[in-house]
């Protein structure tokens, strides 16, 4: 294989994509081995820098036979640890096209127009209404800082501070959130100057949610030394427990202390659509800014969140040096004859972003596939899952249900005979899942205590599937207490 010569770059992808994916037909329907049991098959990937290329031929061969079979487990259909999971098949081909077919999400093409088109689609899918508009960027994290970064705009030009042109001007700032608040919060509150510190964590109650009476107090207590409540951050179901915070009165608390109200719908946004817990999101027409993953419920591949508001100037005023001449709906295709006439929808002035994918085709790709009642029937089932492992739980003498499940959520641990500690068996009994099953979930605490928290997102996983997670979950729980 010669290398070292310079040839142009064309195309093949029809034959390395065709490998590429009977490869990962493969390790779908078979459980590889774990990559660390098999890593001197991929120790040999640590090699120096090469010289000379192995050319196409070499590269896709250890990438396929090399690198594709030692990935992660969390794509198998017994998977359900984090809130993280494969992505569905389509939306992934999709990704791929878009490398190619449109790297940038800019200029007059189909995939610019499908940004803008699959964002008012899931605005609508996840009932947040037609006002609300959206950007997308690479996840829950830059979702967050992106609708926080707008908050702060908002809150201090009231004040007469432009604080994205010359900063804080040494006002105090505070968000409120809980206990149960992703850590991204957090971390939005560092970059964007207000402090990690000022991030007043409200106590949950018995149910996880967030505990108005507390989050008034909080309030009240900074507004009295004279602290601005920049912004309240509720979730739409927490990354722990899938509580949905109580958005109505959280809202309102925002409204009448003056601070913006952004939603985390991060994982559960999507999880209106099943009828028997939509009530939960009562109050989400208050909210200021609102973000969901796409890579998380809808199964996009990781790299896409998308934050909504209200009126995207607000982005623009945060986040763009450009002269502030943005106008919802001032954008035109008039007097553009050919796509690169036109930088379309300028997404890059609503965020922290320039250069960035066509990530909405991953968007539209779902939602062309399965529509809005394809989308509900996967919610609803995952919701399904969890509530069954409820009800197992709930009815098992050696089981027990730690939290009812508000989503697609359980907490639920395995419970030992009197005198031995459950936090204990719990731990073994999750490393021996682990270890000796393809069983893959998560743990939490709640209340004090270890818990096991599987979480159904998994598009490719069956009822037999959950069954097997709480048989096993039984069997091995009942093989650790066992007298010797
Ligand atoms: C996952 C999650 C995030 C962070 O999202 P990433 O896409 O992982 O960056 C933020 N908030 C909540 C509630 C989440 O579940």
């Amino acid at each position: 294989m010669t290398g070292h010569e310079y040839r142009p770059e064309t195309g093949a992808f029809e034959e390395l994509l065709g490998a590429a994916g009977a490869g990962l037909d493969r390790i779908l329907r078979e459980v590889p081995d774990d990559p660390v049991r098999q890593h001197e098959r991929w120790d040999g990937l640590a090699t120096p820098l090469p010289e000379t290329g192995a050319g196409t031929d070499g590269a896709i061969e250890a990438l396929l036979n090399d690198v594709l079979p030692f990935g992660t487990r969390l794509t198998h259909p017994r998977s359900w640890a984090f809130i993280t999971t494969g992505p569905s098949t389509l939306p992934t081909v999709a990704a791929v096209v878009a490398n190619v077919a449109a790297p940038q999400r800019y200029t007059m093409t189909a995939f610019n127009l499908l940004e803008e088109v699959s964002l008012d689609w899931l605005a609508e899918l996840c009932g947040l209404g037609e006002h609300m508009k959206g950007v997308y960027s690479s996840g829950g994290s830059t979702a967050n800082l992106v609708a926080l970064g707008a908050a702060r705009q908002w809150t201090l030009s009231g004040r007469g501070i432009d604080p994205a042109a010359s900063g804080l001007d040494g006002t105090q700032l505070a968000i409120y959130t809980s206990t149960r608040t992703h850590h991204t919060v957090q971390r939005s509150a560092g970059v964007l100057g207000i402090g990690r510190r000022n991030v007043r964590l409200v106590a949950v109650d018995a149910d996880e949610r967030m505990d108005l009476e507390a989050l008034r107090d909080a309030l009240e207590a900074d507004v009295a030394t004279g602290v601005v409540p920049l912004a309240v951050v509720a979730a739409a179901g927490t990354t722990d427990t899938g509580a949905i915070d109580p958005l109505r009165g959280a809202g309102e608390l925002a409204r009448e202390f003056g601070a913006w109200f952004h939603v985390d719908g991060a994982y559960g946004l999507p999880g209106i659509l099943d009828e028997r817990v939509a009530h939960l999101y009562d109050g989400l027409e208050l909210a200021d800014s609102v973000i969901v993953d796409p890579h998380k419920w809808l199964n996009a591949p990781v790299g896409i969140a998308a934050t909504f508001v209200r009126d995207r100037a607000i982005l623009h005023d945060a986040f763009t040096q450009e002269p502030a001449e943005y106008l919802e709906g001032s954008f035109s295709a008039a007097d553009v004859a050919v796509s690169l006439d036109s930088i379309g929808v300028p997404y890059q002035d609503f965020g922290v972003e320039l250069s960035s994918p066509s990530r909405g085709v991953q968007v539209w790709a779902i939602l062309t596939e399965l529509g809005r009642e394809g989308v509900r029937a996967r919610v609803v089932q995952d919701d399904d899952f969890a509530r069954y492992v409820a009800d197992r739980a709930r009815e098992h003498p050696r089981l027990e249900l730690m939290l009812e499940p508000t989503l697609s959520i359980c907490c639920f641990r395995y419970r030992p005979p009197a005198g031995t500690d459950p936090d204990e068996v719990n731990q073994l009994l999750l490393r021996r899942l682990l270890r000796e099953t393809d069983l893959v979930i998560s743990a939490t605490v709640v209340r004090g205590a270890f818990v096991l928290r599987p979480c159904f997102i998994n598009p490719r996983s069956t009822h037999a599937d959950v069954e097997a997670l709480v048989d096993t979950v039984i069997a091995i729980g009942d093989d650790l207490t066992a007298p010797d």
